[in-house]
């Protein structure tokens, strides 16, 4: 029982505390997943402004003539426009030339030349109208990162006719993604569909422009799958992040969040120490309890044997006790107070059932002589042998031969009648004769035994044993006065009145 409690309380243990760090670990990607949905939108928001501005842009200057002073009032547009929104570092209308025609940081136009820029190039090569984002660059103004967004302008006739760019400044997006609680170890990057980072929480110095080809988030999910998750092990810092990426609607970027597992598991692991101390205390309680209470039980196991065996032993003594007190230290058989005792009680016994009791007593023929002949130990000897040929008269439960005194024998046999008993008597003086024990004082030349029988059949309430016993020592002294070697039996008990030889 011990030790399945204990076993219950480790499994428990163990199932909860894997239950709790698998629902930190689903929380952890919720987060992570509302993270790049919220990157996500405000990525697509924010070039979606300035796209706005180049679209309506290009329409003016597509219907404007381009005179001076209309010039001019877009200019001013574009300063205005780039004032509205903090995430613009300028808008700039390129002609076909890759001169500056107008910018919002109203340098002097005609300095300035993007021939060389990406976006210039791309714009001239292709007749597509739909914008284009650049790889990261340096502002030609004041050094500052930027990343464009671009649309072609055509003329009347359909041919390249210059640029309308914003410049979008990548610190717009760092200071945003600062505000996002991502721990120590966790991440959030922006980078285009081809695999070009262009922001990067925690910043490094090289990260702006890195390629991202070789990166697990990149290569393995970003660049196959719309959105999705994924728990990857750094190959650069060796942790372990859940890692959630979305690819924006309407752009070719995507972005990134990463929380550490590691922290993300951090209450959880305290949580966990807590039980482990927790529940060694109470496993060393529950073992000691046990241990006492096993203790405790085998103690009263073995006090319960030690009392067995004392009780045993009490009731071994008891028998023996009684065995001395009812039986003959010569013959082995029921002594006298044993015999009176048992004659009482089968007298009652009969009386009440209305059985009858059959009395045979037996006496040994010559036996002063035998003494004399053979000695005294002798004596003794032979009526230990005449005493077990006598005990095998015992027939039944009840039966009781007994030494009545001297060298006089009784066989008390309830639930006798008189034939059988004196059937009982012939066997057992022929079982004494059969032993052929050699006695010169008898004229048989062998030990012999007379019997008197007597029954009460049936016992009637007022008999005693005195007078059962006197019909039987008569039926006796009948049987020595006729010869010996032989049963006689008395008449009283089935009413006729002289004694008689059986
Ligand atoms: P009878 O045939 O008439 O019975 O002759 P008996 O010699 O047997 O006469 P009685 O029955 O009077 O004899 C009793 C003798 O039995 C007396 C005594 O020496 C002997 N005796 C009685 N008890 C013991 C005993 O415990 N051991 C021995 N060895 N002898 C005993
Ligand atoms: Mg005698
Ligand atoms: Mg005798």
């Amino acid at each position: 029982m011990v030790v399945l409690a204990c076993a219950l309380l480790v499994v428990l243990a163990v199932v909860t505390d894997w239950r709790a760090r698998k629902q930190q670990l689903q929380e952890a990607g919720a987060t992570s997943h509302n993270i790049a949905l919220a990157l996500a939108r405000h990525a697509d928001d924010t070039f979606k402004q300035a796209d706005t501005t180049l679209i309506f842009l290009a329409e003016r200057l597509r219907h404007d003539e381009r005179k001076p002073a209309s010039l001019r009032e877009l200019e001013v547009f574009l300063a205005q426009q780039t004032v509205e929104l903090p995430q613009l570092h300028g808008l700039f209308v390129i002609d076909k030339d890759g001169k500056w025609l107008l910018n919002s940081r109203q340098y002097q136009a005609g300095h300035v030349n993007s021939r060389d820029r990406e976006y210039y190039l791309y714009h001239r090569q292709h007749e597509d109208l739909s914008p284009h984002i650049s790889m990261p660059v340096q502002s030609r103004a004041n050094g500052e990162w930027v990343v464009t967004i671009s649309r072609r302008l055509n003329g009347a006739d359909g041919s390249f006719d210059g640029v309308v760019m914003a410049a979008i400044r990548l610190a717009y997006f760092s200071k945003f993604y600062e505000n996002f609680d991502i721990g120590e170890g966790g991440a959030v990057i922006l980078a285009g569909n081809e695999g070009t980072l262009l922001v990067r929480r925690p910043l490094r110095n090289d990260s702006i422009g890195k390629s991202l080809a070789q990166a697990a988030i990149f290569r393995d999910h970003a660049a196959i799958n719309a959105s999705g998750s994924a728990r990857i092990r750094s190959s650069q810092d060796g942790v372990i992040r859940i890692n959630s990426y979305r690819h924006l609607d309407r752009y070719p970027l995507f972005v990134a969040a990463a929380l550490s597992e590691q922290e993300v598991l951090a209450s959880w692991r305290s949580d966990v120490l807590l039980h482990v101390s927790g529940l060694i205390v109470l496993l060393s309680l529950l073992v000691w309890l046990g241990g006492r209470l096993i203790r405790q039980i085998e103690l009263r196991v073995e006090a319960e044997n030690a009392a067995n065996h004392a009780r045993e032993h009490v009731e071994f003594l008891n028998r023996t006790l009684q065995n001395l007190a009812t039986q003959d230290g010569l013959t082995g058989l029921g002594n006298r107070r044993c015999f009176d005792e048992e004659m009482v009680r089968a007298l009652r016994r009969c009386a009440r059932e209305g059985k009858p009791l059959a009395l045979i007593m037996l006496d040994v023929d010559f036996f002063k002589r035998y003494n004399d002949t053979y000695g005294h130990l002798a004596g003794d000897e032979c009526l230990r042998k005449l005493s077990q040929a006598i005990r095998q008269g015992q027939k039944r439960e009840g039966d009781l031969a007994a030494r009545y005194g001297g060298e006089e024998l009784v066989l008390m046999l309830p639930d006798c009648d008189g034939g059988n008993a004196v059937a009982i008597a012939e066997e057992t003086l022929a079982r004494i004769r059969a032993l052929q024990l050699p006695h010169q004082g008898n004229p048989n030349g062998i030990v012999t035994v007379s019997a008197g029988v007597a029954v009460l059949d049936p016992v009637s309430e007022d008999d005693v044993a005195e007078s059962l016993i006197g019909q039987a020592d008569k039926a006796l002294y009948l049987a020595k006065s006729t010869g010996r070697d032989r049963v006689c039996t008395s008449g009283a008990s089935t009413g006729a009145a002289q004694l008689m030889p059986a």
